[in-house]
């Protein structure tokens, strides 16, 4: 393999990214400015160094713990659970919200051999029961295992607490990810959650 054909393998194993897309990004970057691509490489070689997901919350940080979990302004009673970092930041971009967050890292998927220790269950109910939490809400994609790893948060939570948890309203495409949903759905989601 020369080095167009390792890049153009390197760039399509990228989500969303075919083959013939690939080769289109290769060609560009061949062309491209070298003070583009020198930045463009430095930022990709450092990336992994430079954040981590917040020991508190999960999401991706520069600073531990996140700035959001370190914002004296939120409102720290309401922590709202995600499967991933991308949720955070959509979420945040609606301004619809504004207490704190926990990342899971995914969702409860047996076929995928994804149980509850895999994910960052523990820590979220070390914060329920540690900090002054009075709702949870569960804002899990409305998929199978979105539903399901709801469910089990709730038994959780109620074993250890009687807090108010509480469920995204529907109006999310079903099946959908948070991550496509837009800012007025998500208002909507919000405003009308319920009880679980
Ligand atoms: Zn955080």
């Amino acid at each position: 393999m020369n080095a167009i054909d390792e890049l153009t393998e390197s760039f399509s194993r990228l989500p969303g990214i075919g083959k013939k897309s690939a080769g289109r990004l290769v060609n560009f970057i061949l062309k491209a400015d070298t003070s583009y691509v020198k930045k463009f490489a430095l930022q990709l070689n450092t990336l992994q160094e430079k954040i981590k997901p917040c020991s508190v919350c999960g999401t991706w940080t520069e600073d531990d713990p996140c700035p959001i979990c370190t914002d004296t302004m939120r409102d720290r009673s309401i922590i709202c659970v995600v499967e991933q970092p991308q949720d955070v930041s959509t979420i945040e971009s609606s301004h619809e919200f504004n207490g704190l967050f926990h990342v899971l890292g995914g969702v409860i998927a047996p076929l995928e051999g994804i149980g509850p220790d895999q994910l960052n269950i523990k820590q979220l109910i070390k914060r329920i029961t540690e900090e002054k939490v009075s709702e949870v809400i569960i804002a899990t994609n409305p998929t199978v295992e979105g539903d399901t790893t709801a469910l089990y948060l709730q038994r959780m939570i109620a074993a250890v607490s009687d807090i108010k948890v509480t469920r995204l309203a529907s109006g999310l495409p079903v099946g959908g990810d948070l991550e496509y949903a837009d800012k007025l759905t998500l208002a909507r989601s919000f405003r009308g959650r319920t009880e679980v």
